[in-house]
């Protein structure tokens, strides 16, 4: 039996197959009766009594400023996001905003000037992982505020996911767990956590096996779940695409890439879009490709079977490792936003992945590898003439470089597996002579210039 929202709220949960099936944003639910997905639904007739060109003035007047909690990019579209939280219970760092960086140098070396980066890693965590994490960790400040008894919040995670909770969840002084699979993720994962002073198991198991523990907690012990199932996540990622049209001064570019594991991420992105078509701020919708790494590709398999046939698979090692994933829970919900989009699905195996993030940083940039899985796509569509060289394109970066600075260091070190670095840059050892550094010197110069 489905417990109704309470009335005059203007948003609220409700089953993905059954309208009528709804839950209040105040209840500790993930998924509805027959264990499918949640999604958040607004009252767009409220929210349509504000005109579009009302909407853009109020956000543009809103960015940035220091009036609590409205400088935030994600919170300066409450309205939009989580409209019937009280602004004393928001959990914010001021996320959002990201650079929207035009990669001049890179798309003229590939033949797309109007080409843009959305630097979602420029970010209090280092990923667009806050975007989500500011609304969920805030709508549980609200529900203890309002009695519920909450003890801690927990995911099981190997990275950017745990690095967020960790963050907010201390940020607002509630407690955090986190289930990582022991020796299976990098110091700099384990160290966001840690820092941040969360609850940090590391158990003898992969990620799968630290899923099914926090799943038991949260439905044994009462734990709040905080993994991209619970759909209040997607309310926070979704200002992505809202932020994109509105840096593009509102208008609509050809192309949205991304990169998709769990595929939360573009379904937040094509919500946020929705949104902005159904509330009159834009009157098209671009094109979405979603970029999945050749060792983890279950949506790309799907694709070809023009989304006819889904097999969960085993995902094998791969460098965009925030992306390993087999088994995506937004499945469904990513192939309705492909279908809304006209999208499409592209692969980059592990080779293309370091070579066009090498590519992409020696003009400035400075990608996760997963941004790298995007860039690939992009190459893709280009070379299948589905983007041309007068469109405009978006790609979104989804974590700062610095996070995944080891497969970085083993591209420029030479010492990757099985895969010969094209470009690499390892320092020049020398000794301390300034004959032989000149020498060099010069020579490193004319060999950079002569390219
Ligand atoms: C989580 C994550 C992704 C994948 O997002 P999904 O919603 O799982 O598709 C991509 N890149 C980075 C850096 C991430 O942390």
């Amino acid at each position: 039996m489905a417990i109704e929202a309470k009335p005059n709220r203007r948003a609220w949960f409700e089953s993905l197959e059954d309208s009528s099936e709804r839950y209040d944003l105040d209840e500790v639910v993930y998924t509805d009766s027959k264990g499918g997905l949640l999604q958040v639904v607004h009252d767009m007739d409220e929210l349509k009594k504000t005109s579009g060109e009302e909407w853009k003035e109020h956000f543009q007047g809103r960015a940035r400023r220091n009036e609590w909690p409205y400088g935030s990019g994600v919170w300066g579209k409450k309205e939009w996001v989580l409209p019937d939280i009280d602004n004393e219970n928001v959990v914010s760092m001021y996320e959002g905003h990201t650079n929207l960086f035009w990669a001049e140098r890179y798309g003229r070396e590939i033949g797309i000037e109007d080409l843009w980066l959305k630097l979602c890693g420029n970010s209090h965590t280092g990923s667009f992982k806050d975007l989500g994490m500011t609304v969920l960790v805030s709508q549980v400040k609200q529900m203890i505020a309002n009695g519920a008894d909450i003890p801690a919040v927990a995911c099981a995670s190997t990275g950017d996911t745990s690095a967020a909770l960790s963050a907010y969840a201390a940020a607002a002084g509630i407690p955090a767990i986190v289930f990582l699979p022991r020796g299976k993720i990098s110091l700099a994962q384990l160290i966001q956590p840690v820092a941040n002073g969360a609850i940090v198991f590391a158990l003898d198991t992969d990620f799968d096996g630290c899923m099914d523990i926090v799943k038991k907690v949260s439905a044994e012990d009462g734990v709040y779940l905080a993994n991209s199932m619970n759909s209040l996540r997607i309310e926070g990622q979704k200002t992505v695409g809202l932020e994109v049209i509105q840096q593009l001064d509102w208008k609509v570019p050809d192309w949205i890439v991304i990169p998709g594991g769990n595929l939360g991420n573009v379904s937040a992105l094509a919500k946020g879009l929705d949104m902005l078509f159904e509330l009159g701020l834009i009157d098209k919708r671009p094109r979405i490709c979603v970029g999945q790494a050749e060792a983890a590709n279950p949506l790309y398999l799907a694709y070809q079977t023009e989304f006819e046939v889904f097999e969960p698979i085993a995902a094998r090692t791969t460098v965009a490792s925030a992306i390993q994933i087999g088994n995506p829970v937004s499945y469904k919900k990513a192939v309705d936003a492909l279908k809304r989009y006209d999208g499409v699905v592209e692969q980059a195996s592990e080779a293309e992945i370091m070579e066009e993030c090498a590519k992409a940083d020696r003009t400035g940039l400075f990608n996760c590898p997963h941004t790298g899985v995007a860039l690939v796509a992009l190459r893709k569509l280009q070379a299948r003439g589905l983007v041309k060289s007068g469109d405009q394109v978006v790609v979104i970066s989804t974590a700062h470089g610095l996070k995944f600075v080891d497969s970085k260091l083993a591209y420029h070190s030479m010492k990757l597996d099985n895969i010969v670095s094209e470009h690499p840059n390892p320092p020049i050892e020398l000794a301390a002579d300034y004959q032989a550094v000149r020498d060099q010197m010069l020579r490193e110069i004319d060999a950079r210039s002569s390219n």
